[in-house]
């Protein structure tokens, strides 16, 4: 079984723990730099960006994940994770980091307030045919990407919410609220492959 990492120091780990379980991963709650040691793949969950980033500094967790993350661990964002792998955050609060290791830009709840929340269909092709039911929370959105950066999905308007560069796959919006498996999937085949 391979085993894959949650990020688990603030927001929605538990609906990724079910997705990953589903899928039929060993799921490892990540809370200290020692639960990094063993792990095939890692999702960074929603939540709040730089309530996160702080408390990967307050565990010592920051620089064991830029070190994972740059020696090519399989990595999977969801919203407030796409905004811990941007290398830049157009809008970050006074003192916030990321990780780093995507080279894209990303704006902060480019979409509104918490209860301006919406699903939609989204086409991603890489995917396969059938459209991606993409929930969307106070969700970013990337606003530019570097050459390596392979754009996975756009709203009508235009707008980049799903990327991958590398080890690297984000997604503005939680797919594991709608049942959505196929992100994970994805990152499962990065994690065998590895
Ligand atoms: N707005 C949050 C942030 O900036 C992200 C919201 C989410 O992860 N659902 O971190």
């Amino acid at each position: 079984h391979l085993r894959i990492g949650i990020l688990a120091l603030q927001g929605g780990v538990r609906e990724h723990a079910r997705m990953l379980e589903g899928l039929e991963a060993e799921v490892v709650l990540v809370r200290r730099p020692e639960d990094l040691a063993t792990i095939d793949g890692l999702v960074l969950p929603g939540g709040e960006s730089s309530v996160i980033d702080r408390l990967t500094r307050t565990f010592g967790l920051r620089e064991p994940l830029r070190a994972a993350i740059v020696n090519g661990l399989p990595v999977y964002g969801t919203c407030a994770g796409m905004i811990l792998l941007a290398d830049r955050v157009d809008d970050a609060i006074a003192g916030q980091q990321t990780l780093g290791g995507l080279d894209v830009t990303v704006r902060r709840n480019a979409f509104g307030r918490q209860n301006e929340s919406f699903e939609t269909d989204l086409a991603v092709p890489a995917l396969g045919s059938r459209p991606v039911a993409a929930t969307f929370i106070r969700a970013p959105e990337v606003t530019e990407v570097g050459p390596t950066v392979e754009v996975l999905a756009g709203l009508d308007d235009g707008r980049i919410v799903a990327v991958e560069q590398g080890n690297l796959l984000a997604t503005s919006f939680h797919p594991e609220v709608s049942g959505e498996d196929r992100f994970h999937r994805r990152l499962l085949e990065r994690a065998v492959g590895r």
